[in-house]
């Protein structure tokens, strides 16, 4: 039963700040020694973990070895991966999965056989992810919800929203500590204070600062924005991972149309009916998904086209059906018949590879405040990231995040609590101009997707981030001028994300991994990562 509490100033030992695959799996784990307070800004499943399809990646093949999965990851990391990070997934994930498997998640069996099945994704040089069919993610978060749902130590508290994290300000960002948040209960529209001995972010990626994505509208990048607020260093935010087909629909605009098609014979074709890999990449419609990501936004800026066509038509009727039932019936839902006709595809914005910089227990450098899931930045991605590396990265630090809480533990002190002021809502008022708002959101992702995607240039760059100071400057202004809304705080966040993708790109001068600049085409002998961190009083550097 979900247990709710409508006090304004409340008190708990942990507030864990998102309901995925990371947030869920540490709420478990803490809830054996501690009593946990778990928000979520929208229901218990929505986040990017529910859409996860093609797996987790673990050695789990006896002819794989944890030493090939870290060269993998090290190969598409495009030379920036922190080799303990990458060490530690990699040495951990097969044990994150055993846990899994032990608590009932339904991984898909070879036929006839009680093994497992594992698929070999791009960049894997084995067959080495877990999977239940296709909705991996959705199976792990119904496990993993049915127990959190017996804990009577978690009280969660979804349709809430965290507007900043609570600390003390005036001191420099050594000595300052991170009691709580302030959370809005968007039912109500009031604010809860809640204060914690320990908070850990679990609020997902960014990707919906651009305008096309397969994320959920819950990845806005709220976790990010907060920490970089309170003082926390953020790394690598110009690596954003597209991925090159996501349906293009006005009313169905995150759907992801997977790989798997270009592998079966699917072709990408211009509005005329013409084929354009070739002219790309020797591999042409199989070249890897950050070329074929890349040759797509070329096409459409050349052509000054909204999608291009993916068309698998040629193929039988009965073959299609078989094979992509789920994208059969969700585009014939859309009026369109694949097994007919090609669909509009664009590419879109998939996976947040930076984030905010943590130790390898998931330590921020701000005092009792953790980041884990793709919120944060442990070094495992570096430039690029492998596919199925994420849901590992969230299982395994969640894991290492609890046993470094359980070790620290130590109540804040008394007085912290009593200084904590509420929220104060006394100086804004009720906005009458929503439209505000909801033009502002429009053109900061319009102006994310054209300057700052998949190919950029340094002139692109500078005007985004011309663009986007103004909108950060106006949004400020209804944030302290307006009462609260979801939609405001997400933009607020947006904006602030967006900054840091825009000077995080500026700052890398050359092309690398995720990151391709026209006018800096090459990539340097040594990489480095790029850490941004907030100038506050008392010395912080930008
Ligand atoms: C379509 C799709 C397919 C994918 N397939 C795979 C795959 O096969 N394998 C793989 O490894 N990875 C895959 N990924 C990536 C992977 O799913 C994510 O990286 C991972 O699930 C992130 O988990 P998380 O717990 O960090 O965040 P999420 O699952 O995104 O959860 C974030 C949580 O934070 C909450 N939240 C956010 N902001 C706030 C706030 N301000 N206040 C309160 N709550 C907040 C949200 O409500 C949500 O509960 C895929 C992603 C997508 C979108």
């Amino acid at each position: 039963m979900i247990k709710k509490t409508t006090k304004q100033k409340i008190t708990t030992d942990i507030l864990i700040i998102g309901s995925g695959i990371a947030g869920l799996s540490l709420a478990l784990k803490l809830a054996k020694h501690f009593k946990i307070i778990l928000v979520a800004k929208s229901s218990i499943t929505e986040g990017s973990s529910q859409y996860a399809q093609g797996g987790i990646a673990g050695v789990l093949d006896p002819f794989d070895s944890v030493e090939s999965h870290i060269e993998d990851t090290i190969k598409a990391g495009a030379g920036l991966c922190k080799k303990s990070a990458v060490r530690i997934v990699a040495q951990n994930a097969t044990q994150a999965i055993l846990k899994l498997i032990k608590m009932g998640v339904p991984f898909s069996k070879k036929i006839q056989s009680e093994d497992f099945h594992l698929t070999k994704e791009g960049g894997h040089s084995h067959r080495r992810i877990i999977h239940a069919s296709d909705h991996t993610g959705k199976s792990i978060l119904k496990t993993l919800i049915d127990k959190i749902h017996n804990s009577a130590n978690i009280n969660i508290l979804t349709e809430h929203m965290s507007v900043d994290l609570i600390y003390n300000k005036n001191l420099p960002i050594k000595e300052r500590e991170c009691i709580g948040g302030h959370i809005l209960d968007k039912k109500t529209n009031q604010v809860i204070t809640i204060i914690a001995n320990y908070t850990v972010l679990a609020t997902g990626g960014a990707s919906k600062c651009y305008l096309y994505t397969s994320n959920p509208d819950t990845s806005t990048g709220d976790g990010i924005a907060m920490a970089w607020r309170a003082g926390c260093k953020i790394t690598n935010m110009e690596f954003n991972q597209f991925h090159p087909t996501c349906l293009f629909h006005p009313k169905d605009r995150s759907f992801l149309i997977t790989e798997a098609l270009r592998g079966e014979g699917a072709v990408l074709k211009l509005p005329s009916g013409k084929e354009f890999m070739q002219d790309h990449d020797l591999r042409a419609d199989l070249a890897p998904r950050d070329i074929v990501a890349r040759a797509i936004d070329y096409e459409m800026k050349k052509h000054g086209i909204d999608c291009v066509f993916l068309d698998i038509s040629h193929k039988k009727e009965s073959f299609i059906k078989h094979h992509f039932p789920t994208i059969y019936s969700r585009c014939l839902k859309n009026g369109i018949d694949i097994t007919k006709e090609a669909i509009p595809v664009v590419p879109a914005a998939h996976y947040t590879c930076g984030g905010i910089h943590t130790n390898l227990t998931g330590q921020t450098n701000l005092n009792r405040l953790f980041a884990i899931g793709e919120t944060a930045y442990t070094g495992l991605h570096g430039a690029n990231r492998l596919a199925s590396n994420s849901l590992a990265e969230g299982l395994v630090f969640a894991e290492l995040a609890y046993q470094q809480i359980k070790k620290l533990y130590l109540p804040i002190k008394k007085s912290s609590i009593i200084n904590t002021k509420i929220w104060d809502t006394s100086f804004v008022t009720q906005s009458e101009e929503k439209i505000l708002v909801s033009h502002d959101w429009d053109e900061l992702r319009r102006v994310m997707w054209d300057y700052v995607g998949i190919v950029r240039t340094d002139n692109r760059l500078r005007q985004a981030l011309k663009r986007i100071k103004l909108l950060r400057e106006e949004v400020r202004e209804y944030f302290y001028s307006y009462n609260l809304s979801s939609d405001l705080l997400e933009l607020r966040n947006l904006t602030q994300v967006s900054e840091i993708i825009v000077k995080s790109a500026i700052a890398r001068k050359e092309s690398r991994g995720l990151h391709y600049n026209i006018n800096h085409p090459h990539t340097k002998k040594n990489g480095k990562t790029t850490s941004l961190q907030k100038t506050i009083k008392k010395g912080i550097k930008k």
